[in-house]
This record gives C-alpha cells, structure tokens and sequence, in this order.
C-alpha cells in the first residue's frame, strides 16, 4: 500500500513500491531504482508523497509515478517518442528515458526522445539542472533522448510526435482533443481529468472543485479511440501560465 512504501533511501523505496506491487513489471523497477528522487526532490525525497519544489509545483508522490510507468510501459520500448506534460521536477521524464533506452547499448542513438513540457521557465530550468546531475541524465540531455520545452501543455508538442506515451502530470478541465491527435495509433495518454470534461467539453460547474480521475486514452492502429476510467486522484491543476514572472 502506497502509505507503507516510503523508505530511507531510494532503493528501499523503490523496493518497498515492488513488495506492494505499486511497480509490477522489473523494467519499471530498474528505471525508478536507475533515478535517485533525492536529485529532483529537495526534501523527504524518499517518503511516498508528494512535496513541494517551488513555484507553487509538487513533485507526484513516488506511488503515482510507478503508476504511471506501469500503465505506460507496453508503449515505452527503444525508438518510441514520448511527451510529458508538466513535467515540473523532471523526475518522471527521466525515468520514461530510462524506458525508452536499449539496455544492450544505452549510448546508441535512436529516434525515439522523451520531451517534457512545463509553463513555467524557473521549472524547465530546474529540470535541466536536476537531470544534470546524474552521468546518465547529462548523457541523455547530450544526446537529445531527453529535452525540456517551455509551453502551454495543454496544445501539447507537435514538433515532437506523434507520441507513442503522453503522460499528463496536472488535472486537465477537460480530455483536451489536440492531445489525442498527437498520440500515434498505436498510443496512449495517461491523464487525470476532473469529473465532467471526459467528453472533451468543460463540465459546467465552474468553479466547484471537482473530483478527478485517472483516463487512460488508447488510440487503436486502425485510429478508433477507446477511453477507460481507472481510479481517482487529486492532482494540481493544468492551468494558464501564472502572471507573476517566475
Ligand atoms: N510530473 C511532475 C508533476 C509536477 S506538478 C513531477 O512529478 O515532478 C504539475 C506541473 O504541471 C507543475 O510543474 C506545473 O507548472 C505544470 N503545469 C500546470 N499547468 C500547465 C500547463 N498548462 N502547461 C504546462 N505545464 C503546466
């Protein structure tokens, strides 16, 4: 259970997700144990909770992110092309790198790349400090397999896709339809949508805090999108960029 998952170190903690069977798969598992938390995370980075990193942002609790890898990860292989939207410490785009790199040759470039998004310019910046500071997040920032874009996620990244995995880290008003073009059939997005806007159209009750849930969004080959509700959450919101210069 995700409360009884914090740990002293990374490893325990990671490990800790894997006994609850949070993480499922063993490649989840080495791409979260391949990330230390505490180089995106300046406190308790090895509680399983969210905490704060500024700009009034949060870093998703380490529960949330094996999640999300796990519902992800059939589209997470060597070559896929994934967007991450508010990307906000970084974290989880490195370990979708992790997910996309050829364990057999970890240096051999491919096509396939990990962009995460985020509005706010002190965060991008962040991101590129954070992943820094590991061998493996400088070689991927080097390489180009990782990169960081500021910008409105919710029009999503073009330039990068069609995208493989979108993985949406702030609760969207509604299931925005630009994104779903932008996935690639096959695909899939994984997004937290407050209650009301999963038809692609701003639920009426403006205002109310809403309930969320998790959508997972998968575009069939032959085009056809299904969308499944698989569990509530509370996430920050996607939002307008804040006024105040950050
Ligand atoms: N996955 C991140 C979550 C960060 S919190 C992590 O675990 O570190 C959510 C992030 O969404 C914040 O960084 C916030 O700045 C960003 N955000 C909110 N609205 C956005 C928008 N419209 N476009 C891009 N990023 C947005």
């Amino acid at each position: 259970m995700a409360w009884q998952c914090s740990g002293k170190t990374n490893s325990q903690l990671i490990n800790n997700l894997f006994k609850n069977a949070i993480i499922k798969h063993e490649r989840v598992k080495k791409a979260m144990l391949d990330v230390d938390r505490g180089d995106y995370c300046p406190a308790s980075p090895y509680e399983d909770s969210p905490q704060s990193i500024g700009y009034a942002a949060t870093i998703s609790a380490p529960h949330m992110h094996a999640n999300a890898c796990e519902y992800l990860l059939p589209y997470l292989h060597p070559g896929s092309r994934v967007l991450d939207i508010g990307s906000g410490s970084g974290y989880l785009t490195h370990v979708f790198a992790n997910l996309i790199t050829d364990e057999s040759s970890p240096t051999t470039s491919s096509d396939g790349h990990v962009i995460g998004i985020d509005h706010i310019k002190g965060l991008t910046d962040m991101c590129n400090t954070n992943m820094a500071k590991s061998e493996s997040g400088r070689q991927m920032l080097a390489s180009g397999k990782a990169r960081f874009v500021l910008g409105d996620g919710r029009l999503g990244y073009p330039e990068g896709g069609p995208y493989d995995a979108i993985h949406v880290g702030a609760a969207a008003e509604l299931m925005h339809p630009t994104l779903i073009d932008q996935l690639k059939a096959p695909g899939r997005m994984f997004i937290p949508v407050d209650a009301g806007g999963e038809d692609g159209v701003r639920s009426s009750s403006i205002g109310l805090r809403k309930s969320q849930y998790i959508w997972v969004v998968d575009k069939k080959e032959d085009g056809t999108v299904e969308k499944n509700r698989v569990f509530g959450v509370s996430y920050v919101p996607l939002t307008d960029a804040p006024r105040e210069k950050y």
